[in-house]
């Protein structure tokens, strides 16, 4: 079974263009096989089948590569919302040369990243158990990432709140989306416009054994966020910032 996911994995990041070596895959296995264990005490996802979370969490975070790729300069990655890591564990073990720093309000999903990133050894990887409100005002997280990535967190005019404070100007926010991003994202003009950010790209891709379109929503930060954002915790969900 673990052979069979192993080679599931390779075979669509292969056909996807990502070349991942011996060790990348060891490690996303070793993940694969964390979230498995783990969640035979705690439902920390639904998806637990392991060609699932193949699929479903490992070839879909892998994807942000493409951006990635784009974007050579990058040297800090943050992600907001990881919940178990995606997609940013996956990120660090696919590009080891990333500095990332993992930020998750909840402390039971924290943990288990931490005990991940220690199992798998990885150097210049930080996991927060915190809300992305806080982060967003501190010294040193501010301003202060190339690129912010978020996965299945919240809507976009909510989540350019929590992310974009924390992209650096010229930096780039990456929301991985499903179908139905254009409600959203025309909700998000008056955000984008606040914050400081610009839509620069929109990638469709599609998953194997998916009938789903999935989207990476790309954002350049094109101007510095006014200080008074995020506000506390909580309110970017309460008031989102939305014109009318
Ligand atoms: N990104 C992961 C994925 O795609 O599998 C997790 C998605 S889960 C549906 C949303 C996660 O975002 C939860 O683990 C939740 O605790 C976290 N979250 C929600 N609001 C947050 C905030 N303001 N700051 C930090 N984490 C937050």
């Amino acid at each position: 079974r673990r052979l069979i996911m192993r080679e599931l994995l390779q075979r669509a990041a292969e056909r996807a263009g990502f070349t991942l070596g011996q060790p990348q895959l060891d490690a996303l296995q070793q993940l694969a096989d964390g979230l498995i264990a783990l969640n035979q005490h705690v439902n920390l996802t639904a998806i637990t089948a392991s060609d699932e979370i193949a699929i479903k969490h490992l070839l879909d975070s892998l994807y942000c590569l493409r951006v990635i790729e784009q974007l050579p300069s990058i040297q800090r990655l943050a992600d907001v919302g990881s919940g178990a890591g995606f997609p940013g564990l996956v990120i660090k073990i696919a590009r080891p040369q990333l500095d990332v720093t993992l930020i998750e309000a909840t402390s039971k999903k924290a943990d288990f990243i931490r005990q991940m990133v220690s199992e798998l050894q990885l150097e210049a990887t930080t996991v927060l158990a915190q809300r992305a409100e806080e982060s967003g005002r501190q010294l040193g997280m501010r301003e202060s990432f190339e690129l912010v990535t978020a996965r299945a967190v919240a809507r976009l005019p909510i989540l350019a709140e929590l992310c974009l404070p924390l992209v650096s100007v010229g930096g780039h926010w990456l929301a991985q989306k499903g179908a139905d991003y254009t409600d959203e994202l025309s909700d998000a003009a008056h955000a984008l416009d606040v914050l400081g950010a610009e839509l620069s790209e929109v990638i469709p891709y599609q998953l194997p054994r998916t009938a789903t379109p999935r989207n990476l929503l790309v954002f350049r930060k094109v101007r510095p966020t006014p200080p008074q954002y995020p506000r506390r915790p909580g309110m970017p969900a309460k008031r989102p910032l939305q014109a009318g």
